[in-house]
C-alpha cells in the first residue's frame, strides 16, 4: 500500500511535495509547494545550505513575485508539529522575514526568500575572500 500523506501548504493550501537534495554525501528532506513554491526546511539544513549554496543546491526555484504576495500571510502554524510559528528576521538581511518554528525548528521560506538570502551570503563570502588576500 503506498503511503502519500499530503500536507497542505500553510501559506496556499496547495499541496507540499516531499523532495531531496544532496549535500557532499548527506541527504537531505525538504518540502516545497506546489502552489506558491514557498520551502519547508528542516532544522540545521539552513546552514548547511548557507555553506553549500550554488546551482546544484538551489532549490528556491519559484517566482519572487509570488513569494512576495505570500510573505503577507504570517500567521501560520509548523506543519510538522502544529507550533504557532515565529516570524524571524535575518540578522544579516534585515529586508527578508522568514517563519520559524520555536519548537522543532523547522524554516518556512516564501519564494525568493531563500535565494536571497544565499545569494547576498555567498557575496558576502568572496569580499571577505578579497580582503583575505591583501597585503
Ligand atoms: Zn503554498
Ligand atoms: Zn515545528
Amino acid at each position: 500500500m503506498e503511503t502519500s500523506e499530503k500536507t497542505s501548504c500553510p501559506k496556499c493550501g496547495g499541496d507540499l511535495e516531499s523532495k531531496g537534495l544532496n549535500i557532499e554525501e548527506d541527504s537531505f528532506a525538504f518540502e516545497q509547494c506546489s502552489g506558491c513554491y514557498g520551502l519547508l526546511i528542516p532544522a540545521g539544513v539552513t546552514r548547511k545550505l548557507k555553506a553549500n549554496w550554488g546551482p546544484d543546491t538551489n532549490i528556491d526555484t519559484g517566482s519572487e513575485t509570488i513569494g512576495k504576495k505570500y510573505d503577507k500571510v504570517d500567521d501560520i502554524q509548523c506543519l510538522k508539529c502544529n507550533t504557532p510559528m515565529d516570524k524571524i528576521e535575518d540578522p544579516e538581511q534585515p529586508h527578508i522575514w522568514y517563519e520559524s518554528c520555536p519548537s522543532c525548528g523547522s524554516s518556512f521560506y516564501d519564494a525568493g526568500e531563500l535565494k536571497d538570502l544565499n545569494e547576498k551570503s555567498f557575496t558576502d563570502l568572496l569580499k571577505r575572500f578579497t580582503k583575505g588576500t591583501r597585503k
